[in-house]
């Protein structure tokens, strides 16, 4: 069964980032806003918290989003993402469903 790694690779990969699905989330944004800052005091360098970064969702450091207004009428944008093709998933709205399994 596929497991996705929590690495900086697979989170510059991965396209939730610009996905409509994740943009249109207030409570997503908050999180980040939020919990951003306070990855971000520990050094530059260092890998963010999985709460943190609110992407990467497939990966079970991350899994399901705790944010109940995500939109899943809205296009996920995973079948486009290199980390989606190389761990050969075929699943799709992680951050709803939570991680691929
Ligand atoms: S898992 Fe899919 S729907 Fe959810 S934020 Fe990522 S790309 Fe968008
Ligand atoms: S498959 Fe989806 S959740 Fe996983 S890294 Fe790619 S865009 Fe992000």
């Amino acid at each position: 069964m596929p497991k996705v790694e929590y690495t900086i690779q697979n989170l510059e990969s991965c396209r939730c980032s610009n996905c409509p699905v994740r943009e249109s989330s207030n409570c997503i944004a908050g999180k980040v806003a939020e919990l951003g800052q306070i990855s971000s005091s520990g050094g530059a360098q260092r890998m963010p918290a999985p709460q943190a970064v609110q992407m990467l969702f497939c990966s079970q450091a991350v899994g399901k989003s705790e944010c109940n207004d995500l939109n899943a009428s809205m296009a996920c944008n995973c079948p486009g993402c290199p980390v989606w093709s190389v761990n050969e998933l075929n699943s799709t709205y992680f951050c709803n469903r939570g991680a691929a399994s």
